[in-house]
């Protein structure tokens, strides 16, 4: 997650970084797992908006994208994005050449499908929707019961949980649940917030779901039982549980903060929707940047594999465009300077 940590331990500070981001260094029981108001998380707004921003990046906010189209005028066929304007309560047009969706899978998956059918709908991507994974998500409560101490004054993340001794175990992780004193919550939940924890599996589902849209609703079919890691996990819970002698209560149903596919890389249109660079095979020119292209389950937490994916995209279409700009004006385009740079800063990354 990146977390900027106190210099002085225990002491959190407000500072500004070398790119002039205010963030708030890290304490107990802030920044927890649902967002990070104070920046102690290194957000991707923090590691990527910033510096594309600086680039020229211009950012639309509060525009919903409600459909995108396709108009071919003089042999030219380029790209119509509607948007809802929540600014202006306007409805608005933007028209490209190149567009790219990465507005989180299930999103990505609603904006796609409802683009593509009907009367002036993209038609095509016959696989859109299927594939569609949790990446064997299932969440429980670990109930300590610990009237000692405040259990939600803690990092965002506490860490893996593993049975020692235990082979191939499936990834486990154990983190704090909000705090409380930043929700007004009725006390038994406040109380039920600070005498437990969160505790969460990961793994390989079958990634067997399909999403489709129903009277223009999304509908997921998605079925628990046909994925062994379920019971893996719950297996595994159970396990702790013994060991520790502190109850881990969970509902039957898992549940996914990480939903994955839909809009599978692959090798052609009959049996996925993306290329290797994240274009839709049957519509150049539209491209899918975020974890609705993941074949296969991270089996962890996704966001970092998101993002290089993104980063990939990204660079493949720079690639392109750079190829383009070079055939029409006969000269090379800025793209190597910029790759190099790019490179560059990646190295200094590590
Ligand atoms: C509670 C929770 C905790 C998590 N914790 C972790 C963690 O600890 N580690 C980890 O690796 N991953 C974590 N994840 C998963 C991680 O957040 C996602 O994998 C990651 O954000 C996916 O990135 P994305 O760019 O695909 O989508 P998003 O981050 O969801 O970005 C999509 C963006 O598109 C916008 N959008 C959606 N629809 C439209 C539209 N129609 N028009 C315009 N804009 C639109 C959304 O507002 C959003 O800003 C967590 C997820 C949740 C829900």
């Amino acid at each position: 997650m990146g977390f900027l940590f106190p210099e002085e331990p225990g002491k959190p500070r407000e500072i500004t970084t070398e790119d002039g981001v205010r963030r708030r260094e890290i304490g107990c029981g802030e920044g927890g797992f649902l967002g990070s108001p104070d920046g102690g998380k290194t957000s991707l707004e923090v590691a990527y908006l910033y510096k594309a921003m600086q680039q020229g990046l211009e950012i639309c906010d509060q525009q919903e994208v409600l459909a995108i189209r396709k108009e071919t005028k003089a042999g030219e066929t380029r790209y119509c994005v509607n948007v809802e304007n929540h600014h202006t309560g306007q409805f608005e047009s933007h028209y490209a050449k190149h567009v790219i969706v990465a507005a989180g899978t299930v999103n990505t998956l609603h904006l796609l499908l409802h683009s593509r059918d009907g009367e002036k709908g993209l038609g095509g991507m016959p696989q859109l929707g299927k594939n569609f994974g949790s990446n064997g998500d299932y969440f429980a409560y670990w109930d300590w019961q610990d009237r000692f101490h405040d259990m939600s004054q803690s990092l965002p993340i506490n860490g893996y949980v593993r049975l020692k001794g235990k082979a191939n175990q499936p990834f486990i992780i154990e983190a704090p649940l909000p705090c409380p004193d930043k929700l007004r919550l009725p006390s038994w939940i406040a109380k039920k917030l600070r005498q437990g924890t969160f505790i969460a599996g990961m793994g390989k589902d079958a990634m067997d779901g399909t999403v489709s849209l129903k009277k223009g609703k999304l509908n997921v079919d998605y079925k628990p039982e046909n994925s062994s890691i379920f019971d893996e996990i719950r297996g595994q819970m159970d396990h702790i549980a013994e060991k520790t002698g502190k109850g881990i209560l969970s509902i039957k149903r898992p549940t996914t903060a990480h939903p994955l596919g839909g809009a599978c890389i692959g090798r052609n249109t009959d049996e996925v929707v993306v290329d290797g660079k994240g274009e839709v095979f049957d519509h150049p020119g539209l491209y899918v940047a975020d974890a609705a292209a993941l074949p296969k389950p991270v089996e962890g937490p996704p966001s970092m594999t998101v993002a290089a994916w993104a980063n990939h995209v990204g660079e493949q279409l720079i690639m392109k465009l750079g190829r383009e700009n070079a055939d029409s004006f006969g000269q090379p385009f800025l793209l190597q300077e910029l790759s190099e740079k790019q490179l560059v800063e990646r190295d200094e990354r590590g």
